[in-house]
């Protein structure tokens, strides 16, 4: 038997791992079946390419939790370590990364995801464990041996006839303080989130199966069960495939494995797939999401080959994608480290702005493919995608291909259909393409249709982040204007073919114009005439469409550019000179008639834009009442 000291310069390193790294002890035991799942798959390689003699198998690996004992073991059927390698490997690899990290981080080392980037990985089981033992027998034929080490730098090393098996089993002796890792419920999450998806089976009890009945047997016969392995893991997820080898059944069923309280079915799958410059695999999920920008559960999951990373992928994944779902497998992510020291590698860089172009080619294909379908996903899946226009040069720079905008009629129009179909009737005489659209059908609906009776076409743009895209656009796009059916300047900007007729003459004009204002007084409004056509509503309220939407970009988060707040609330009222309703206000000679008239005709105007609230609504019902009686 030896008996040694682990040479390392701090006296006792493990209550300081215990003590820096308190935040997230549950990850030893995917620390511990990581290096059971290496050993294994290390096997696996040597008989392939002919290095081992062995029998290779179907290993799994076995987590047993023994309450009275106070232990839990993790035994593998891989290569396992001989006498040397384990003074090699445990004692001075392992140490060495342990002490490397408590030099750099002695002060510092509140985020325990470090731990893995130095090489702690084994030593993390002393963070739930007051003594661990190795029992381990190498693929080579020498003796089996066990390494015992209660936490402090001393350890003992001897031959044992214990196991006749190769492979390595790692024992816990579970601390007073950790005994919730003695629960099977508690192992069982565990398990369930980190390890679901690692390559080797992973057996955590048994369980009671059904035989099936025998053809020929009788109507009352009782149907024999047996005890089976529980196997709680999936080794060979969706992702690892191919996809020329997968169904959509088969990624459909990935989804719900992956998610199993989502019910909703996902609208469409991209399967990444590189092995040049980087290695990546993995399925992202589109999700119907219509306006909902909320995406606090069921996230995207980050593998480390097949061991789950983190579904903390902020700074990682692009803003945008984010609102997808689905799971990225790098080798180049690395395993354990913290999100700050993620977010900085050069890889997981790489790796973002690959995701970008892959979703920006997949959508192009999938629109290409089958335009109808895509149209009927529209609106589930363009907050994603505008998202990822005003976030993302890269994408927007794609995005022409696969961006649609609905109009209020449901047609779809790509971004060069709209030039070719809708500019040639909607330039200005700046020879800007004045783009109309609607936020809400319904709350703007006299708009709209009196744009639509012009001959124009009205966009639906009704997401929250519409704002923003629209502010992007026309930055990015050569004369080009966006105005809401309800701006100001509809009747300025568009062309009109013929010229005015006016009924009413400059001075009666300026009547007109003074006789309104005295009579609203509310300096909200600014008085417009405007020789519109006679069928033309009297009263018009548009809002000023650069104030209006300064304020919606404040309202969804418009950054800090505009977060000094509060835009003043402020309207037109285009007043139509050639209604029947002007010429009777000149010619009134009723001041009190004409007023109330006035004031009438402005909540009639108020009400068509949703402006008409709480006292002024009451108000106005009983007036109207009043007026009925008549
Ligand atoms: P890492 O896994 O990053 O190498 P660890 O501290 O987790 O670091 O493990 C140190 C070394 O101990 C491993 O590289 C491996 O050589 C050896 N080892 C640990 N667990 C096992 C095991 N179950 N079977 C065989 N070797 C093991
Ligand atoms: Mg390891």
């Amino acid at each position: 038997m030896t008996k040694g000291n682990i040479n390392v310069s701090v006296e006792n390193i493990f209550p300081l791992i215990k003590k820096f790294l308190y935040s997230d002890h549950e990850i030893f035991l995917r620390e511990l079946i990581s290096n059971a799942t290496d050993a294994t798959l290390k096997l696996k390689h040597l008989s392939t390419i002919g290095e081992a003699q062995v029998e290779y198998g179907n290993p799994k690996i076995e987590v047993k939790i023994d309450k009275d004992a106070k232990t839990l073991t993790i035994t593998d059927q891989g290569i396992g370590m001989t006498a040397e390698e384990v003074e090699k490997y445990i004692n001075q690899v392992a140490f060495s990364g342990a002490e490397e990290f408590l030099e750099k981080y002695k002060d510092s080392a509140k985020d325990s995801g470090i731990i893995g980037h130095f090489g702690l990985g084994f030593y993390s089981a002393f963070m739930v464990a007051e003594k661990v033992e190795i029992i381990t027998k190498s693929y080579k034929d020498t003796p089996a041996v066990r390494w015992i080490c209660d936490g402090s730098p001393e350890f003992t090393l001897e031959e044992t006839t214990d196991k006749t098996d190769r492979g390595t089993e790692i024992i816990l002796h579970i601390a007073e303080d950790s005994t919730e890792f003695l629960e099977e419920s508690r192992i069982r999450e565990l398990l369930l989130k980190y390890n679901k998806f690692m390559p080797v089976p992973i057996k955590f009890g048994t369980k009671t199966e059904t035989l099936p009945l025998a053809e020929d047997a009788a109507e009352d016969a009782v149907a024999e069960t047996q005890e089976v392995d529980n196997i709680v893991n999936n080794p060979t997820p969706a992702w690892t495939k191919a996809p020329s080898e997968l169904t959509s059944e088969d990624y459909s069923k990935f989804y719900h494995e992956l998610y199993p309280l989502q019910f909703e079915e996902p609208l469409f799958h991209i399967h990444l797939n590189v092995d040049y410059p980087f290695n990546l695999t993995g399925i992202l999920y589109f999700p119907k999401l219509a306006n909902n920008l909320n995406i606090e559960k069921d996230k995207i999951q980050l593998y480390q080959n097949q061991v789950f990373v983190t579904d903390e992928v902020k700074g990682i994944v692009p803003d945008f994608l984010m609102l997808l779902r689905g799971v990225i497998d790098s080798p180049d992510i690395p395993l354990n480290v913290s999100r700050s020291y993620l977010q900085a590698d050069g890889a997981v860089k790489k790796i973002s702005s690959y995701i970008t172009k892959k979703v920006a080619d997949k959508m192009a294909s999938l629109i290409n493919e089958n335009r109808g379908d895509y149209e009927k996903k529209w609106n589930d899946i363009k907050i994603v995608i505008e998202y990822g226009i005003i976030s993302e040069d890269k994408f927007a720079e794609k995005s022409d291909k696969f961006t649609l905008y609905p109009s209020t009629d449901g047609k779809y129009y790509l971004w060069n259909e709209l030039e070719e179909k809708v500019k040639p009737n909607q330039t200005d005489k700046d020879g800007n393409f004045v783009i109309l659209y609607a936020s809400n059908a319904d709350e703007q609906h006299s708009y709209i249709q009196s744009a639509k009776d012009k001959g124009y076409e009205v966009l639906l743009l009704d997401s929250p982040i519409v704002p923003h895209l629209i502010q992007k656009l026309e930055g990015s796009k050569e004369k080009v204007t966006f105005a809401r059916v309800d701006a100001d300047h509809i009747n300025n900007l568009i062309k009109k073919d013929e010229p005015a007729i006016s009924k009413l003459n400059e001075t009666e004009k300026e009547t007109l114009k003074k006789n309104i204002e005295e009579a609203i007084s509310d300096k909200k409004f600014s008085v417009q005439v405007e020789d519109l056509d006679s069928t033309d509503a009297p009263f018009v309220i548009t809002q000023p469409e650069f104030m209006r939407r300064m304020k919606d970009m404040q309202a969804t988060g418009g950054g800090g550019m505009f977060g000094m707040g509060g835009f003043p609330e402020m309207y037109n009222l285009v007043v139509n000179s050639n209604s029947e309703f002007a010429s009777e206000i000149i010619a009134s000679e009723n001041a009190e008639s004409k007023n109330s008239k006035i004031k009438y005709a402005l909540d009639l105007a108020k009400l068509s834009q949703n402006l008409l609230k709480g006292k002024d609504l009451t108000d106005f019902i009983s007036r109207s009442y009043q007026n009925l009686n008549k």
